[in-house]
């Protein structure tokens, strides 16, 4: 093999350029050339293409967000427009394709993969939600930034004795929310797997005041309810002071942690040593210590929930 294309998709988040880095660096070392695609799949169809040298992937392992941009493209869903994507891709001479991403991401590469293209997935996404993988680049550090948000909504909660809500991110999963309020002695968590009744979160609530509690924090994942609903119910049904805050974009960004770069390093180092021993199809995870490799394509069809062991430790470490 001696070309490789790479690419980020769908959602960006912390830690995808320490993955570039690494997958740059690796081809280079190894002699292979490599070629940047720019805003995911609609790059592979404008044939926005960059060639990255070892030089464009300095100063990048400390940073949020991609270099080479991410979008969603809605052309790549149609027959039409792969086929565009696919002329591109013989035309450059890219002999296997590394996608950074998500679900809708493999989906997406998979559809290459069918044309002849081999494809390598590296799960790159704060929601946890890819299934054999214990850990997805970035949700380390979104755990992380949603804690900080925590410890100083907190401080606010304890001095003013309020009710904090916090909306965090998490339209159909709840890893965010359940680690981060695990994490962060939350008082309740309420997530889109298992949603909560309003009034056992306010249930939680007396039960707090009634032991002498000055403050309660409630983690709301965005999929799970409308959190301005919910902190009107529990300020009209306890009477008490409650305030909303919703995190929304502050979660995305930001320093990539250690964790999620030691990810991003050894993904992207392993999805190249993948292609160039020939394989194709196939999902980097992490499992224990281990980074190991899936096939694509049966990797996402299984499926990963919220530890429910967890949740109830949370609740039992709250009261
Ligand atoms: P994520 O990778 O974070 O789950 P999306 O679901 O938005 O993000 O997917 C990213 C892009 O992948 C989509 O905009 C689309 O271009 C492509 N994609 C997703 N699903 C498919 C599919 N079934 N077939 C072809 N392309 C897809």
């Amino acid at each position: 093999m001696k070309k490789i294309a790479l690419l980020t998709s769908g959602g960006d988040a912390p830690g995808m350029n320490a993955a570039i880095r690494a997958v740059v660096r690796t081809s280079i070392y190894y002699g292979v050339e490599v070629v940047g695609v720019r805003r995911g799949y609609t790059g592979l169809i404008e044939k926005d293409f960059l060639p990255l040298n070892l030089g464009s992937v300095a100063d990048i392992i400390q940073r949020g967000g991609t270099i080479l941009l991410t979008a969603r493209c809605d052309e790549f869903y149609k027959e039409e427009g792969r086929a565009k994507a696919l002329v591109n891709i013989k035309e450059e001479g890219i002999e296997g394709l590394i996608a950074i991403g998500g679900d809708g991401t493999f989906r997406g590469a998979l559809e290459l993969e069918k044309a002849g293209v081999p494809v390598i997935g590296i799960p790159g996404t704060i929601d946890n939600d890819i299934p054999c993988t214990s850990a997805t680049i970035g949700f380390d550090t979104v755990v992380n930034t949603v804690l900080d948000a925590i410890n100083k909504i907190r401080d606010t909660a304890t001095s003013h004795e309020r009710i904090f809500v916090i909306e965090v991110m998490g339209r159909k999963s709840g890893f965010i929310a359940l680690e981060a309020g695990l994490a962060g002695g939350a008082e309740s968590i309420m997530i889109p797997e298992f949603p909560l009744k309003v009034d056992d979160i306010i249930n939680n609530i007396q039960r707090g005041l009634n032991r002498g509690k000055k403050h309660s924090i409630i983690l709301i994942a965005e999929g799970a309810a409308d959190a301005r609903e919910v902190t009107k119910e529990i300020s009209e049904k306890t009477g008490l002071e409650t305030r909303l805050s919703i995190l929304g974009y502050i979660q995305r960004g930001g320093m990539p942690s250690a964790q999620d770069r030691l990810l991003a390093s050894r993904m992207g180092a392993e999805a190249v040593n993948l292609l160039l021993r020939g394989e194709r199809k196939r999902m980097l995870a992490l499992d224990g210590e281990q980074i190991r490799n899936f096939d694509l394509d049966w990797a996402i069809n299984q499926s990963k929930t919220v530890s429910l062991e967890d949740l109830r430790l949370a609740g039992m470490l709250s009261i």
